[in-house]
Formats: structure tokens, C-alpha cells, sequence
């Protein structure tokens, strides 16, 4: 690659806390030629913070694609350029994928400059396993799509993390106990770094009842990590609340009979218990 091509640096800037950012994020916005910001008054509140002052260009998920074309075209003469978003880390749920995607294809250096990510920052104090993840972004905006997304990741027994606005929250959590078992263990973490910042481990049971009641629990910014599916085996004489929660979807949509043949296929459980259970679900209702 010849070294007289710009770089495109990814530079991860505070999720709310201004002193979340690296010595390196700093020096980088003050030296690359060019930052290219999702909102330019926003970054200039924290260009002002740290007294940076360079060309800042708009570059959001309207004009990205046109804008990634021109940027790549500055880069090839040298110009570079820092990549932010509104906060955290540029990719994750905000624009920059087009561009980086275009810089790569093209072999030009792309340099992460890491730090704040609420995604991150919300598993570091969770208390939920992390080992394995996997994050959803944000989720589908209408209820049954909701419900459908909440019915694939029914027994998904690795931990999985959704952001959310204070819009649907509320929904987000009914829509999830509808379809999950009542008693998994949701960590629900809230304004992060800012000044109400406040991070809640219960179950959704529970959760769904919290923020209901609490008006400040339906503010500001969330990010929402559920526990995986507890492992369950072919030879258990007990359902667990997974394989009931399936059950239970399942018998929405169809007879008990093809509800319990299905639910013997998909979870693996004994067709005799599941029956009991379908005959125990429908007196319930
Ligand atoms: N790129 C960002 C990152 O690295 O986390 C995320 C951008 S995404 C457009 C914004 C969403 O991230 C918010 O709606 C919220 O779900 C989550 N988020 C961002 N800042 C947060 C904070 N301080 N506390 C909790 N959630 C936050």
C-alpha cells in the first residue's frame, strides 16, 4: 500500500460522560486533516470541550453512501480523515459502514481508535456470563415483530443484548414476558456514565413491573441484556421454563396435538410431559 494515502480512523467518542475518551481519540481529532461526524453541532460540543479545532463534515445515515464515495476519492490524495458518530463507537447501531467497508475493499488503512460503547459498557457490569454474546441492535419497532424476534431467541442459551429507546421500552419488556419465561434474569442499564446512570439486575418479571411503575425508568438511554436459555437435556423428567414458554407460543398458533409434536422436535423434551403441560397451559387460560 503506498503510504502516501490517507488513513481513515474509526474514533470512538463519549456515550455521555465527556471524560470518557482516549489521550490517542484527542490527538487524532486534532491532527487528521478531516472529521467526518454523524451530527456536526454535536461533535463540535466535544471539539470545543478539548479545544480541537478542525474541519468537521457531515456524514450521516441520509448521505453516507455519496458522502463514502467522495471521502474515499480524499484519502486516495493523502487527506486523512477521523470517523465519529454521536457517541460511542462509530458501526455499532450508527452510520460508517459503508465508508469503512469502501476504504477496505479499496486497501486503504482503516485504524481503530477504541474506547466508549454502551453495548460494552453495559455487559462489563452486568453480571450476566460474556463469554459468549450476541448483540441485537436495535429491535423491530412494531409489537409482532417484536414477539417474533423474541420467539427465535427463546432458546438461545448464550446471553444477547438489544439497545432501546425510551419510547419502547416499556413495549419492548411486555412484549418480552409475553414470550419469555417471566422468572430470566434481565440486566437493564440505564444513562450510562451520565448523572442517572442507574443499572438493575432482575428478572423480567420483575423489570417489566419497574419500569412500569417508575416514570424515571422510561427516560433517557437504555441498553437491555437478558440471560441465555438454561441448557436443557432429552433425558430431564421436568420441563424447564424455556421448553414450557415454546409450549406455550406454539399452542397460540395451532392444535395441542401438532403444538406438542412440534415442541417434542424443537426443544427435545418428552412428548408425555409436554402434553401434561399443554393440558395444565389450556385449563390456565
Ligand atoms: N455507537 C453507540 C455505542 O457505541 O454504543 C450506540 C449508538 S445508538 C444510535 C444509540 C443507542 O445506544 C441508544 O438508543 C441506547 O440504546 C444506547 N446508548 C447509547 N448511549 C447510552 C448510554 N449512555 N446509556 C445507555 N444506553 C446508551
Amino acid at each position: 500500500m503506498s503510504n502516501h494515502y490517507g488513513k481513515l480512523y474509526v474514533v470512538a467518542t463519549p456515550i455521555g460522560n465527556l471524560a470518557d475518551i482516549s489521550f490517542r481519540a484527542i490527538e487524532t481529532l486534532k491532527q487528521v486533516d478531516l472529521i467526518a461526524a454523524e451530527d456536526t453541532r454535536h461533535v463540535k460540543l466535544l471539539l470545543q470541550h478539548y479545544g480541537i479545532n478542525n474541519k468537521v463534515l457531515s456524514f450521516h445515515q441520509h448521505n453516507e453512501e455519496k458522502v463514502a464515495e467522495s471521502l474515499l476519492e480524499k484519502l486516495r490524495s493523502g487527506v486523512s480523515v477521523a470517523l465519529v458518530s454521536d457517541a460511542g463507537t462509530p458501526l455499532l447501531s450508527d452510520p460508517g459502514m459503508p465508508l469503512v467497508r469502501k476504504v477496505k475493499d479499496a486497501g486503504l488503512a482503516v485504524v481503530p481508535i477504541p474506547g466508549a460503547c454502551a453495548l460494552i459498557a453495559a455487559l462489563s457490569a452486568a453480571g450476566l456470563p460474556v463469554t459468549q454474546f450476541s448483540f441485537e441492535g436495535f429491535l423491530p419497532r412494531t409489537s409482532s415483530a417484536r414477539k417474533d424476534f423474541f420467539t427465535e431467541k427463546l432458546t438461545s442459551q448464550t446471553t444477547w443484548v438489544f439497545y432501546e429507546s425510551c419510547h419502547r421500552i416499556l413495549a419492548a419488556l411486555k412484549d418480552m414476558v409475553a414470550i419469555l419465561p417471566p422468572d430470566r434474569q434481565v440486566v437493564i442499564a440505564r444513562e450510562l456514565t451520565k448523572l442517572h446512570e442507574t443499572i438493575v439486575k432482575t428478572n423480567l418479571a420483575n423489570a417489566v413491573e419497574l419500569v412500569a411503575q417508575d416514570e424515571n425508568m422510561r427516560k433517557g438511554e437504555f441498553v437491555v441484556i437478558v440471560e441465555g436459555a438454561a441448557k436443557v437435556t432429552k433425558k430431564d423428567d421436568a420441563l424447564s421454563p424455556e421448553q414450557i414458554s415454546i409450549l406455550a407460543v406454539l399452542m397460540r398458533e395451532c392444535s395441542i396435538k401438532t403444538a406438542v409434536e412440534l415442541a417434542v422436535k424443537i426443544t427435545g423434551a418428552r412428548k408425555k410431559l409436554l402434553y401434561q403441560a399443554a393440558l395444565d397451559l389450556e385449563k390456565q387460560d
